[in-house]
């Protein structure tokens, strides 16, 4: 990778992370994307997920969602068809936004609580809630 393209990046993952001193902690592990054929490896999609402190198999089901491609979840998530790693790390920036960090006070120490089908996001800082969208 080039060294403006990492600069681009480290820009973008500053950007996303709310200021404050507790929060420095919270980093998303930089991406590792596999190429193969016509499918995209997300190497360390599981290690991004603990990150986050989500479940693998919701991230997973937001980014199949998300990219209109179907894939399958193990040691590594596989993706049908050819992204980009900054792609995915766009759609992980996103989901991120959506359902981590805290609307209220930008944090990430949020959980997510499903009741019956529905998903409420909780702040574990401020104890803001707000209703997420079901993924289907
Ligand atoms: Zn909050």
């Amino acid at each position: 990778m080039d060294e403006d393209k990492y600069l681009e990046m480290l820009k973008r993952a500053k950007q996303l992370l709310p200021k404050g001193e507790e929060t420095k902690r919270f980093e998303i592990p930089r991406v590792v994307i596999q190429n193969q054929g016509r499918q995209t490896f997300v190497k360390n999609f599981n290690e991004i997920a603990k990150a986050l402190r989500r479940e693998p198999q919701h991230f997973a089901k937001y980014l199949f969602k998300e990219l209109a491609v179907p894939g399958s979840l193990g040691q590594e998530l596989s993706l049908q068809g050819k992204f980009s790693m900054d792609f995915i790390t766009r759609k992980i920036d996103s989901y991120a936004k959506e359902f981590v960090f805290c609307e209220e006070c930008g944090k990430p120490d949020t959980s997510l609580i499903k009741v019956d089908r529905f998903y409420t996001m909780k702040c574990e800082a401020c104890g803001a809630k707000k209703p997420v969208r079901s993924i289907k």
